[in-house]
């Protein structure tokens, strides 16, 4: 790391970027950390990606994330990729490593770390509802962590088999694609059940189709939605003496992670957490 009296900039790159919680989070953990160093959030149209990742090396950025529509684009200005970002062909986070800009996805990581507080995911039967970018970062990082075998719901046939089929033949875990039809019916066997669907997204009352007495007690449910983080999902889960993980554990811990690769010091999850829940009004 250079010298902490110096202030070192990180950024967030999207559209829009207005109103990210994740600025609050880092900023707080600099604070924390007592590091003098800044996270901004730039909006930045598609057609001025590659003039905006130029930017980020002309400026001396440490690094940054970025967010839709930029995580896949943004591959093609970079120098390398991990092998998670590389399987999952979507990169959350970069970073310069000497004079190489880096991409990472940490979605995937920062939901494994936090699934991790509560069960070990090896050798475990996982369900995992949806097959967007979350799905994809989230199945990746349970195949690369060891899971056993995954069952992949998704309403669309068209993003459900490619991604079932990715994690066939590329991440090497036994996946089986089941198209969404009605109330899903957790299997008995199941361990974990995740929902990474955007159904919750700013609607606590929005309902995933899960056949709710398939939620039992001893399974794990995990929901991405952060906002709000109480999602009716979580709440029937617990009602009927299931594990929840909301999604506020999965962005703490993504950005843990981030701050950990740019900084080279482990932050204070508490205090990014206890950030987000004030940006959110908790
Ligand atoms: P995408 O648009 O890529 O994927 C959305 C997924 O939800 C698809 O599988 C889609 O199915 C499914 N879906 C949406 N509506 C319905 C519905 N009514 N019934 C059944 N399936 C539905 O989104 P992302 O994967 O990027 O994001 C998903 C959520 O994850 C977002 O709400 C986002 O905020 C959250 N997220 C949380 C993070 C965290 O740190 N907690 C990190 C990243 C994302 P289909 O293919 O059939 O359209």
């Amino acid at each position: 790391m250079s010298d902490p009296e110096l202030q070192q900039i990180v950024c967030c790159m999207g559209l829009p970027v207005a109103g990210n919680p994740t600025q609050q989070m880092m900023e707080r953990a600099f604070d924390a950390a007592a590091l003098p160093w800044r996270y901004l959030t730039l909006e930045v149209p598609p057609d001025r990606l590659r003039d905006a990742v130029a930017g980020m090396r002309a400026m001396g950025f440490r690094g940054g994330n970025f967010t839709i529509p930029h995580k896949v684009e943004v591959i093609q200005h970079l120098d390398g990729l991990s092998e998670a970002a590389e399987l999952m062909g979507a990169v959350n986070c970069v970073y310069f490593e000497g004079e190489r800009l880096l991409g990472e996805n940490t979605d995937g990581k920062g939901f494994v770390q936090s699934l991790r507080e509560v069960m070990d995911p090896r050798g475990k039967h996982v369900v995992v509802l949806g097959a967007g970018g979350a799905a994809r970062a989230i199945t990746v990082e349970l195949g690369l962590s060891g899971v056993a075998r995954i069952t992949l719901v998704n309403r669309s046939r068209e993003r459900g088999e490619p991604l079932a089929q990715l994690l066939n033949d590329r991440v090497g875990v036994a996946t089986e694609f089941v198209p969404w039809d009605g109330d899903f019916q957790v299997p008995a066997d199941a361990d974990l059940l995740v929902n990474a669907t955007s159904i919750g997204l700013s609607d606590a009352d929005a309902r995933v189709p899960v056949d709710v007495s398939s939620l039992r007690d001893g399974l794990v449910v995990a929901d991405v939605i952060f906002n709000p983080p109480r999602t009716r999902l979580i709440r029937d889960a617990e009602a009927n003496g299931a594990i929840t993980l909301d999604g506020l554990g999965m962005l703490v811990n993504q950005g843990v992670i981030g701050f950990k690769i740019w900084t080279g010091v482990d932050p204070d999850p508490q205090a990014m957490r206890a950030a987000l829940e004030e940006y959110l009004g908790l």
